[in-house]
């Protein structure tokens, strides 16, 4: 198996060793900006996020609630792609600071609706957290990111939560598929 894979790798963009250093710098970033008393509430999207949010929570020394989103979306026209709700939080987010967890932004299409959907919830405040971020790709201007760990090159990453077709997410780095593997 573990053959298999390192056959299947064309060039690793980020190893378990510096996803583990950056992510407890995020963390302790992210502990120094809120007060100890706030009310936080760690939203992850699924399901790339999971891994992330896993090991970033471990870093983040405040009371936190978890909660999840899953959000679906669909490639339509470059002006009109379509974001979906799959699976809204079950917490009540009003006058609670909202921490989202992503694992990339790539055109931030899906961030940005999610943002404004939950901000119609009167949340304290709304704050993003990326693993990676493709600047080279964004088409959606208004996405301001807090919390950045890796800019990454316009290539399709997987690992460490991220997939290609379902697979991939339990690798603990991040990596380019050779070109005869993604079809
Ligand atoms: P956006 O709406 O910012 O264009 O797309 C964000 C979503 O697309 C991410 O949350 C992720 O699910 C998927 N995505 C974008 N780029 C990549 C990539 O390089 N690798 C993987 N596995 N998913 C990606
Ligand atoms: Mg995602
Ligand atoms: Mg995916």
């Amino acid at each position: 198996m573990r053959d298999k894979l390192a056959d299947k790798i064309d060039e690793i963009l980020v190893t378990e060793d510096e996803l583990q250093e950056r992510i407890a710098e995020m963390g302790a970033e992210i502990t120094a900006d809120y007060n100890r008393d706030d009310d936080v509430v760690m939203v992850g999207v699924l399901r790339g996020g999971i891994i992330f949010m896993a090991d970033l929570a471990r870093h983040v020394k405040l009371p936190v609630t978890f909660d999840f989103m899953d959000v679906s979306s669909y490639d339509g026209t470059e002006s009109s792609g379509v974001v979906r709700i799959i699976k809204d939080l079950e917490e009540n987010i009003e006058d609670r600071h909202v921490l989202i967890v992503e694992d990339i932004i790539d055109t931030g299409r899906t961030l940005k609706h999610v943002v404004d959907f939950l901000e119609t919830r009167d949340p304290a405040s709304i704050k993003i957290c990326t693993l990676l971020d493709k600047p080279e790709r964004r088409t959606v201007k208004k996405v301001e990111v807090d919390y950045n760990g890796f800019e990454i090159p316009d290539e399709f990453a997987v690992g460490y939560g991220l997939d290609y077709d379902e697979r991939y997410r339990n690798v603990p780095f991040i990596f380019v598929l050779k070109p005869k593997f993604y079809d």
